[in-house]
C-alpha cells in the first residue's frame, strides 16, 4: 500500500521582506512529498520536470525514500515556473508570473507499481489532471484529498468543481473558501463547499492556523506563533504532506484521527516557513518533529476550573 503526491514541481523566484532567491526548488510536490516522508515510508511522486530543473535536488528525495518511478523528465522543455512577492503582512502574496511549460500538457501516468495507492493527495495542479489522475486508478483509494488555489478558480472553475465532487478532503485557504463559495462567513463558506462533495473541509488560515470542517462538526488548529516567518512559499503544501503522510501512518480515517493529522501538518508548516524553500523541511530530526507537536499540544491546552 501507498501514498501516492501528484502535483507541481517548480523552479520559483521569491521575493520576502527578508531577501530575495531566484530559481529555487518549490513547487507543490517537493514541500508535500518531503513533508510526508516524515510520517510514512512509501510515498511515491508522479510528475514533470523540465531540462532546467537541478537532478541533484532528485537525491535529496531518494534520501527520504521518495519513489521517484512517476516522475517525467523533459529534457528538451522549460520547468514549471513561478513567482511571487511577499509584503509585511505575509499572510498576502502577489503572483508576478505563473510559467506552466512543461504542466501545460503534463499527462499524469501510474507506474503499475502506484497502483496499489491507498492515499492519494493531488497537490496544486490543473483540476483536470487531478481528476484524470483519480479516474486512472483501478481501485478507489481509501483517502483522496485535494488542494487547490485560486490560480484555478480563476481560469478554470468548471473543472475544479468536477473535481471537488470526487474527493474526501479538500484543503483551500480562507480568501480561496470565500472565492469558491462566495460567502463571506467562514462557516457559511465552509457549508457551502461542504455541499459540492468533499465529506471533509480544511480552511487555512495562514499565521491564524487552520479550520477542519465535516458535517456539524468543527475543530480549530493554531498555528505557532513564530517571532519571524522568513517564507511562507510551500506552507500550505507541506501542511497538506504532513496531514496526509499521518493520516496514513495511522491508517483509520475519522475525524479524531484528522483532527491529530492537522496538528502534525500545522507543526511541519511551522518548520517550512522558517527558510527559503525547502531548505528548512528537508533536514529534520525525529525528535525536532516530536517536540515541535508538543508545543502545538501546550499551545491550547487549558481546563477550566468548576
Ligand atoms: P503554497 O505557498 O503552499 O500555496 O505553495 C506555493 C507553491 O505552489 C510554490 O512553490 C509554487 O511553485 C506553487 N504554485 C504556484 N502557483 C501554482 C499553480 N498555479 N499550480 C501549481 N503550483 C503552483
Amino acid at each position: 500500500m501507498s501514498l501516492v503526491i501528484i502535483g507541481s514541481i517548480a523552479l520559483d523566484d521569491i521575493e520576502t521582506p527578508f531577501g530575495k532567491v531566484e530559481k529555487i526548488v518549490g513547487g507543490a510536490t517537493p514541500f508535500a512529498s518531503l513533508a510526508a516522508s516524515y510520517f510514512y515510508e512509501k510515498v511515491k511522486v508522479i510528475g514533470i520536470i523540465g531540462g532546467d530543473f537541478p537532478k541533484s535536488e532528485l537525491e535529496i528525495w531518494k534520501e527520504h525514500k521518495i519513489d521517484l518511478e512517476g516522475l517525467q523528465i523533459a529534457e528538451d522543455r522549460k520547468n514549471f515556473y513561478w513567482s511571487g512577492k511577499y509584503h509585511n503582512d505575509m499572510n498576502n502574496r502577489d503572483t508576478l508570473e505563473t510559467g506552466l511549460n512543461v504542466l501545460e500538457d503534463f499527462d499524469p501516468i501510474y507506474p503499475d507499481s502506484y497502483q496499489d495507492c491507498e492515499y492519494l493527495l493531488l497537490a496544486n495542479l490543473s483540476p483536470v489532471t487531478q481528476l484524470l489522475a483519480i479516474n486512472r486508478l483501478k481501485n478507489r483509494p481509501k483517502l483522496i484529498v485535494m488542494d487547490t488555489m485560486n490560480f484555478w478558480m480563476d481560469i478554470a472553475m468548471d473543472d475544479l468543481l468536477a473535481t471537488i465532487k470526487m474527493v474526501d478532503v479538500l484543503t483551500i485557504n480562507d480568501a480561496e473558501a470565500r472565492q469558491l463559495s462566495g460567502e463571506y462567513s467562514l462557516v457559511k463558506a465552509a457549508n457551502r463547499i461542504l455541499a459540492m462533495g468533499p465529506k471533509y473541509l480544511i480552511i487555512k488560515k495562514g499565521e491564524h492556523g487552520a479550520l477542519l470542517f465535516h458535517q456539524d462538526q468543527i475543530f480549530s488548529a493554531p498555528a505557532l506563533p513564530l517571532a519571524e516567518v522568513f517564507d511562507p512559499t510551500g506552507a500550505g503544501d507541506t501542511f497538506a504532506g504532513g496531514f496526509i503522510g499521518y493520516m496514513a501512518h495511522v491508517g483509520t480515517v475519522n475525524f479524531n484521527n484528522m483532527k491529530n493529522a492537522i496538528i502534525y501538518g500545522s507543526a511541519l508548516a511551522s518548520f517550512c516557513v522558517e527558510k527559503f524553500g525547502t531548505e528548512k523541511i528537508k533536514n529534520l530530526s525525529e525528535s525536532e518533529v516530536a517536540a515541535r507537536v508538543q508545543e502545538f499540544v501546550k499551545l491550547s491546552d487549558f481546563k477550566i476550573e468548576n
